[in-house]
């Protein structure tokens, strides 16, 4: 691993490899502006590269000598010039999880462990430090959110630290932790009384009306190509190689398909062998599982529902990648599952006493879907498998209320604690 102090090796006028973007649909192109749709299908954008100007550039030894961050796989991001936001995002530890693994009979199990991003412990912090200095390569200098929690603590933390106006908006009964983790940094906090859904559909309007950069909506091209970073490193931490299985949480989708985009790139440009093996795992919460309902009734549309989880997070009913999602499980031949709320709670204690990873709902998703996958032979032993956990469990205590035991009380003698430690002498 490089030297954090060495300067970001980049040419600013050497010929960008970021193209335009392009309707998933119909193909049409656009300038590299602040839009997400098309003009003419309504179909999403997605940013476009010329991989071989960036072939020419990338190398593993390239990306070696960049920062130990997720900007040393800037030539396959969507900026053109140096970073300016978030520098420090990405590059959190990729571990080796045999305790985790023998409690579920897998052999070959890692855990990538985004709870420690930076700077607001959660995946989020990837797209964000993507969308925010594409948004002020753009000129924008107020900067918004909708979001399930985790968005607006980091899109509030970024413009913090880059001095922008600052406006997100939660749905209104997301936990404590969350909320204080967007106030502390001193946004506009607009608190709104429905669903995420709700929230999304009030932001386009605004975005509408305002000149603002929606990360997630109007910037949402260039944010959403923040989470192939997940894929990269993964690929580099275990040694410049594709994992057989992946299993990744679904909220609006999104970071599901970016990682296996991630993964194609990183194959494309020769820096990794292919894995035809790869399959994509999609973990969603029974409360909210539009994905999932879509999968084992093998409809591809999904039909939006009303979400009731404590896996807040990815409480989104009306998942804007969705289809994607399911699109790249099936291809890649891998499966959804879901989890209830006590399978996610068993899911968040699992992780923590065998790993010692303290992890929020998103990740108890995760960890009881990829033992669900793992108990019906989905996934095998000996299959090389990564288990995406993308938050951190301080920001959602409440949903641990009355799931742990309790601190052993004592007086403060040496009897009093001979009698815990061994209650019969
Ligand atoms: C947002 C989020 C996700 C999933 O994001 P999508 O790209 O919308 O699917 C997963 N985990 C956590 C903790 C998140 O905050
Ligand atoms: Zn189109």
């Amino acid at each position: 691993m490089s030297n954090p102090s060495v300067p970001i090796q980049s040419d600013p006028s050497a010929h960008s490899g970021v193209k335009a973007l392009k309707c998933r649909e119909c193909g049409r192109r656009y300038e590299l502006l602040a839009i997400h749709v098309c003009e003419f299908c309504f179909g999403p954008l997605e940013v476009e590269y010329d991989y071989e100007v960036i072939g020419r550039k990338i190398s593993r030894k390239s990306i070696e000598a960049g920062p130990v961050s997720l900007w040393r796989y800037k030539d396959l991001l969507p900026v053109l010039g140096e970073p300016t936001a978030g520098l420090h995002a990405g590059m959190t530890p990729l571990v080796r999880a045999d305790r985790l693994g023998r409690a579920l009979g897998l052999k070959n199990l890692y855990v990538k462990n985004d709870t420690v991003n930076h700077p607001t412990l959660s995946f989020k912090d990837r797209v964000v430090a993507v969308a925010t200095t594409r948004a002020r390569e753009l000129g924008f200098t107020t900067i918004a959110c909708a979001s399930t929690g985790n968005l607006a603590n980091s899109v509030s933390a970024h413009a913090a630290s880059c001095g922008m106006e600052c406006f997100v908006f939660i749905p209104h009964d997301l936990e404590a932790g969350k909320v204080l983790g967007n106030l502390i940094y001193k946004p506009t906090v607009v608190s709104v009384k429905g669903t995420y859904d709700d929230v999304n559909r009030l932001c386009s309007e605004i975005g509408a009306e305002y000149p603002w950069a929606f990360v997630n909506i109007n910037i949402r091209p260039y944010y959403a190509e923040g989470s192939k970073s997940l894929a990269f490193e993964t690929a580099e931490q275990l040694g410049w190689r594709v994992p057989d299985q992946v299993v990744v949480p679904i909220a609006s989708g999104s970071l599901l398909t970016k990682i296996w985009k991630g993964f194609h790139e990183f194959t494309r440009l020769g820096l990794v062998d292919e894995n035809p093996l790869l399959k994509v795992n999609g973990a969603q919460a029974s409360g909210c599982s539009p994905v999932y309902q879509a999968y084992v009734s093998g409809k591809n549309h999904i039909v939006p529902v009303r979400p009731n989880t404590i896996a807040k997070s990815l409480a989104i009913g009306n998942p804007a990648d969705g289809f994607y999602a399911l699109d790249v499980v099936g291809k890649s031949g891998g499966q959804v599952e879901q989890a209830t709320d006590s399978e996610i709670i068993d899911g968040m204690k699992l992780l923590a006493e065998t790993e010692g990873i303290f992890a929020e709902t998103a990740g108890g998703v995760t960890v009881a879907c990829l033992k669900k996958l793992a108990e019906k032979g989905a996934i095998r032993p000996d299959e090389l498998t990564v288990a995406y956990i993308t938050g951190n469990g301080l920001k959602t205590m409440e949903a641990l209320a009355g799931s742990l035991s309790q601190p052993v009380s004592i007086d403060p003698n040496l009897s009093s604690f001979r009698q815990i430690v061994n209650p019969k002498s």
